[in-house]
């Protein structure tokens, strides 16, 4: 078969693959602790299911919606913003999607042309560079050798007359780290001086810790405001990853190009998930904060239990999302073992799914998701323990 050019670039998803391969061995009757997956382990709030449920019983969720979903779903993330950021969006700043990653993919879609560059801090999130590279545009990874820790500097020295756009994420999967105000508004700035949009994916807005605080890109003034795409969803915050709902706001225009792309590529997102989302931001307050709370507790007990790994080394406890980057070169030189035998030793042999800091961009390094209950994070962190100290 003659696949397109485009398509042989594109590699699979390395978190995907994981979960595949995690499930594959459960199936076979072995106990697989998967902290590979990104994605919140409790039930979507019974308010939200009862809502979705509603909204089949009396008929509504039968039929299309507007591509770029319900008027009173935009009404409710409008709301959602001013009362959980003290930010302003209209109607017509909003575009729903069909989960964060459309979300994304319709953004780059509807901004880059051939050759563009996009500046992304490295480490990344898998989905960025393949999705980067099917708009057509080539992903530029910027060195971040603090995670958390943005400096225009290391952006200036990948400038070029191609650059179109910057990528941020904080909270930042996979390291858990958020960038400080002071940073974001110096990068703004330049951004905004250099004719570059920034897209910021604040996914985990409302997943942050101890006390840290977020700063979304859209409470830095109006000039930085302007020049920003922000994406959001329901996946993390309200539990919801199944429901497939995400969110760009930004400038008019450019709404109105997304939902022109996305009338074509996936119509309205799933019309049940966005009655449920109207609860979530209407109603889903209280269940979410519950929900931050465990993800604290556990962020709280494994990491102490992580760092006491041999060769493992996170200095700065994360603040924000639900994962742990750390850095594990003292555990391979421990155990001779390169980092694909490590990865894979862990899940056969430890029966721990990790994944591999190569797929974000930085080898030597594994991503931890502890998105699970306190007794599986427990027994994964004697698992992984034993594993280094009987390979070693
Ligand atoms: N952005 C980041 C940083 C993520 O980690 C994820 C999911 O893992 C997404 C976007 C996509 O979320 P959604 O489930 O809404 O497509």
């Amino acid at each position: 078969m003659q696949l397109s050019e485009r398509i042989k670039n594109i590699k699979p998803s390395a978190t995907m693959k994981t979960l595949s391969l995690a499930k594959s061995l459960r199936a076979s009757g072995v106990d697989v602790i998967n902290m590979g997956i990104g994605e919140p382990d409790f039930q979507t709030p019974n308010s939200i299911q009862e809502a979705a449920i509603e909204s089949i019983q009396n008929g509504k969720a039968s039929f299309y919606t507007a591509a770029s979903g319900l008027e009173p779903l935009k009404v409710a993330i409008k709301n959602h913003y001013q009362a959980a950021f003290n930010l302003e969006y209209e109607v017509e700043n909003i575009a729903v999607t069909t989960g964060a990653k459309m979300a994304l993919y319709a953004t780059f879609q509807a901004l880059l042309n051939p050759g563009d560059e996009v500046l992304l801090p490295n480490p990344y999130w898998v989905s960025y560079s393949e999705q980067i590279k099917l708009a057509g545009g080539v992903p530029i990874l910027v060195p971040v050798p603090d995670s958390g820790k943005l400096a225009v500097d290391n952006f200036e020295q990948h400038l070029t007359a191609k650059t179109k756009l910057i990528l941020l994420n904080s909270p930042q999967n996979p390291t858990g780290e958020i960038y400080h105000k002071d940073d974001l508004i110096k990068l703004g700035n330049w951004s905004v001086d250099h004719d570059l949009m920034i897209i910021s994916d604040e996914i985990y807005g409302e997943l942050v810790y101890n006390g840290n605080q977020f700063t979304s890109m859209g409470n830095l003034g109006s000039r930085i405001k302007e020049n920003t795409v922000i994406i959001n969803g329901v996946s993390k915050t309200y539990s919801m990853t199944g429901w497939r709902i995400g969110i760009v706001l930004g400038d008019p225009q450019l709404i109105k190009s997304i939902t022109a792309f996305v009338s074509h590529a996936t119509g309205n997102p799933a019309t049940v998930s966005q009655y449920a989302s109207v609860a979530a931001f209407t109603q889903g307050a209280k269940a979410a904060e519950l929900m931050r709370q465990e993800f604290e507790t556990r962020l709280n007990l494994i990491y102490p239990k992580l760092i006491e790994i041999p060769g493992f080394d996170l200095p700065v406890k994360p603040h924000g999302a639900f994962y742990l980057f750390p850095n594990i070169e003292g555990a391979l030189k421990l155990t001779g073992l390169s980092s694909e035998a490590f990865v894979s030793g862990l899940l056969t042999d430890a029966h721990v799914a990790v994944v591999d800091g190569k797929a974000f961009g930085v080898p030597g390094h594994i991503r931890l998701s502890y998105a699970l209950s306190v007794d599986q994070l427990e027994e994964a962190m004697k698992r992984i323990k034993s594993f280094v100290e009987t390979n070693s």
